[in-house]
């Protein structure tokens, strides 16, 4: 069906002097990315365009070599090339060193230069909701890519006690082991202890919650969330999920219907995306556009 006339916006037309920028992922269909960075070149007169590639595990490595080959500027990567990506670029920035993933590549002069810009972005999305975590304890469901984020913006925004709750306890001790070890001085005061998902029902521990996070794509792919005993969190503990809907998601539902504070995924993926953007482009994406075309592709004002 043709999208409504009003919808539609000007595309600058692609010519012998366009750049390109991208995203990697698999699948990657869904990305809002394209919409985001094309706003912002569209609003700066850029003569660039950002574009989706589906890209297997198989063929990262050669999708990788192609960025310097085709003059790609840059590209970000989503799930599941984030980590393996790590060992495919030149240099790593030390946010990307610490979190031993990536989710964008720059075409330096010098080489591929890896960067990991969700941590950054969640924890401005968390500073600009208001949502300090001064000396509480925060609650990570995950253990993935994301969850490391996740737990390296609440220590920013003032957490000193993390729980990292995992389905494969595991997993997350070995984050708690890998992050701790590398966490810079100013954060080393600081505990990563990780748990199973009996965390989300232990009555103690969440009612000590300052922020519950969920880094799982549970309530995504999946129908519902795990069993979380919302009721026993105080009444200010901030619900977020990583997770962006048209929608509200599984995991906020109880939180809503309690009158918890909340928000989704999607003040994050517009912050990481701005300092992608900046990364990519040398240049700033004018204030509010990406976050408005991302807002009018999930219907919201
Ligand atoms: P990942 O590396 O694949 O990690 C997935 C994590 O979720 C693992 O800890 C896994 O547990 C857990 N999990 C998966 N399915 C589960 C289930 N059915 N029940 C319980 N636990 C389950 O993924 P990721 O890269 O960390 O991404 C996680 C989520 O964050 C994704 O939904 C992604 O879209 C979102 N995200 C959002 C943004 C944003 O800008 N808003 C940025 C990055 C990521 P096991 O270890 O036990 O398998």
């Amino acid at each position: 069906m043709a999208e409504p006339r009003s919808r539609l916006r000007p595309v600058a037309p692609i010519g012998g002097a366009t750049r390109l920028t991208a995203i990697f992922g698999d699948p990657v269909e869904h990305s809002l990315s394209p919409a985001m960075h094309n706003a912002a070149y569209a609003a700066l007169g850029m003569d660039r365009v950002y574009a989706a590639f589906h890209v297997t595990p198989p063929m990262l490595a050669a999708a990788v070599r192609a960025i310097p080959a085709l003059g790609i500027a840059g590209v970000n990567l989503t799930v599941p090339h984030k980590e393996r990506a790590v060992r495919m670029v030149a240099r790593l920035s030390a946010e990307a060193r610490l979190l031993g993933a990536i989710n964008c590549i720059a075409n330096r002069p010098g080489g591929l230069w890896g960067d990991n810009t969700d941590a950054r972005g969640l924890e401005c999305d968390l500073e600009a909701l208001g949502v300090g975590l001064g000396r509480g304890l925060a609650i990570v469901i995950g253990a993935g890519g994301a969850a490391g984020a996740a737990v390296l913006a609440c220590l920013r925004r003032g957490a000193t006690e993390v729980v990292i709750a995992n389905r494969r306890p595991a997993r997350a001790g070995a984050l708690a082991r890998r992050l701790g070890a590398r966490l810079p001085r100013t954060l080393r005061r600081t505990a990563l202890k990780p748990r199973g998902l009996d965390a989300l029902v232990d009555p103690a521990l969440l009612a000590e919650a300052a922020a519950i996070l969920n880094a799982t794509p549970m309530g995504l792919t999946s129908a519902g969330f795990a069993r979380l005993d919302y009721a026993r969190t105080p009444r200010g503990c901030f619900f977020y999920d990583l997770i962006y809907a048209a929608r509200p998601t599984p995991f906020l539902r109880p939180a809503i219907a309690l009158g918890r504070p909340h928000a989704d995924g999607a003040g994050m993926l517009v912050r990481q995306g701005e300092l992608a953007f900046e990364l990519f482009n040398g240049v700033a994406p004018p204030a509010g556009v990406m976050r408005r075309a991302l807002w009018s592709r999930l219907g919201r004002r």
